[in-house]
């Protein structure tokens, strides 16, 4: 038994769990608790998860197709065979974390170890937290402490969530059937991720609601015209420019009151209504009071650089990585965060991170992928740049594929230098070659340097290459002959 670790961590998410193995990797004893699902958002009812169910829905779309001289006879799908193999996919990657931390346990392992707790930890001092569940209450010591408690879906004001028709991403895998209709409420990622999922199944009429003119607002309007296209040939029915009023509950449906911005107002019917309106951290009845720290107003952790809670607390063994500390919502971001506050309290950080190259991917029909900054943020910061958008219908290899729904756009400085600031790109594989772009920006490469690199052939990257080539007008070919496929702009602040 331990009766102090080095390090405590609260959550067992991306954050919590790159946090405690990279504080093994120093030696250190470490103690994960988890109050729900191992592995966080991350796995259950998030990422892992729905990115399964997304991959089971595109090969069932793939199936469906008919255009490209074969077809599957008798093609079905169920929901409950649909939902197993998620929890599968989930459980699989449970269990190599759970291997894991039993291959490190403290009676195994001398040189730094791992344990897990399940239950609620709340801080009791600025030294221990106190775990409670079901059957016991304990209080556990370490030196150091890592909140990693992630977020939970954001809810609706005045719309009771009751987990079977009125739902939030942690209400998918208990539906018991595909609902004949679905109301999807926010058009950010989440949304449009579960209005392809549904959509491609083709087993539900889904209606999308967005309060603006398009989709994922943030994005420019060129990509967000582009991913409302799609869900709409997919036949996902957008109501743009929509709020809603109110869901009145019957036995067996709900009835739907949306408002329009132009002052008409639809009422609809559907079964199921998926709230996706953003997430909110988990930081309530953790007992930071009891660490004297001030929230932010929108309930996020303020931490500095390196993960640890800012100055003003005293205590500077206590981390926060992961949702919890309002930088995006992403995986990558939670583990990065959580590997740094680790190293941190190891030794040293092996490097800074630096949020403005983060990669993000969209699960859409196509994918979606991104890079660095997109137009809206140059225009914001005055900075002059040059967008070049390379269409797929000119990519052999998508060609080959017959799968040409895709672009490349790519943003270069408007000056000399023509350093690479960022990429959209949508289309097969788009999800995989966007590393390479993420290089290309981290190393502050310029045009003329990248166009030096051998592109291998057919691949769809060599969009990337020709979309590159055609802002110094070298391209194989040119904007001229496809003026749809391929174009240019310049920005200049005024
Ligand atoms: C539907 C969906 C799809 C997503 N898809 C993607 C994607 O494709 N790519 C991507 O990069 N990101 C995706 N995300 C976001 C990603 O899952 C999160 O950013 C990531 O999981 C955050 O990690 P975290 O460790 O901060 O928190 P979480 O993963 O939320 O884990 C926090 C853990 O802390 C536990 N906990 C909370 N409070 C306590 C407490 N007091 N005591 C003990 N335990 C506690 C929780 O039970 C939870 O297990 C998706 C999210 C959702 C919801």
């Amino acid at each position: 038994m331990i009766d102090q670790f080095d390090l405590v961590v609260i959550g067992s998410g991306p954050a919590g769990f790159s946090a405690a193995v990279r504080a093994l990797d120093y030696g250190l004893h470490v103690c994960i608790v988890e109050a729900k699902h191992l592995g966080g958002a991350g796995i259950m009812n998030g990422a892992l998860t729905s990115k399964t169910m997304y991959e089971l829905s595109m090969d069932y779309a793939v199936a469906a197709r008919i255009d490209r001289g074969y077809r599957v006879g008798a093609l079905s799908v169920d929901f409950n065979e649909v939902k197993k193999t998620v929890i599968r996919a989930a459980k699989e990657k449970q269990y190599q974390m759970l291997s894991q931390i039993e291959t490190f346990s403290p009676e195994k392992s001398k040189k730094g170890s791992l344990s897990i707790e399940y239950g609620w930890a709340k801080f009791k001092t600025p030294n221990s937290i106190e775990v409670k569940n079901d059957n016991s209450t304990k209080e556990i010591f370490a030196k150091n402490f890592v909140i990693a408690t992630g977020s939970r879906p954001r809810e609706y004001e005045q719309l009771q969530i009751d987990g079977e028709r009125i739902i939030t991403s942690d209400g998918i895998l208990d539906l018991k059937e595909f609902p004949e209709r679905m109301l999807i409420i926010g058009s950010g990622i989440i949304g449009c991720e579960f209005a392809t999922i549904f959509s491609n199944f083709a087993q539900t009429e889904v209606h999308l609601l967005d309060r603006s003119n398009r989709v994922l607002p943030y994005e420019d309007d060129d990509v967000s015209s582009f991913v409302s296209k799609n869900l709409e040939n997919n036949g996902v029915l957008i109501h743009h420019t929509a709020t809603l009023r109110h869901i009145k509950k019957h036995p067996k449906h709900l009835e739907v009151v949306l408002d329009y911005q132009d002052g008409h107002s639809k009422v609809i019917e559907v079964d199921v209504a998926l709230v996706a309106i953003g997430r909110v951290p988990n930081t309530e009845s953790l007992g930071l009071d009891k660490l004297g720290i001030q929230i932010n107003s929108n309930g996020t952790i303020p931490i500095k650089d390196d993960c640890v809670l800012h100055d003003d607390t005293g205590h500077c063994h206590v981390y926060a990585a992961g949702d919890v500390t309002g930088h995006t919502q992403l995986y990558s971001v939670a583990e990065f965060q959580g590997r740094l506050a680790a190293e941190k309290i190891g030794d040293v950080p092996l490097y800074p991170l630096d949020y403005s190259h983060m990669s993000t991917l969209m699960f859409f029909k196509p994918e979606v992928a991104a890079v660095g900054a997109n137009e809206k943020m140059l225009q914001q910061k005055k900075i002059p740049y040059k967008a070049a958008f390379y269409s797929n219908k000119l990519v052999n290899r998508a060609i080959a594929m017959r799968n040409t729904n895709g672009f490349v756009k790519i943003l270069v400085s408007n000056d000399e230098e023509q350093r690479i600031l960022g990429m959209r790109a949508a289309g097969p594989q788009a999800s995989a070659f966007i590393v390479s772009v993420a290089h290309l920006i981290n190393q502050g490469n310029s045009l003329q340097e990248v166009l030096k690199i051998f592109y291998p052939h057919p691949s769809i990257p060599e969009g990337i290459q020709e979309c590159l080539r055609t802002i110094s007008n070298k391209s194989i070919y040119k904007k001229e002959a496809f003026p749809d496929l391929i174009h240019i702009r310049e920005w200049l602040p005024d």
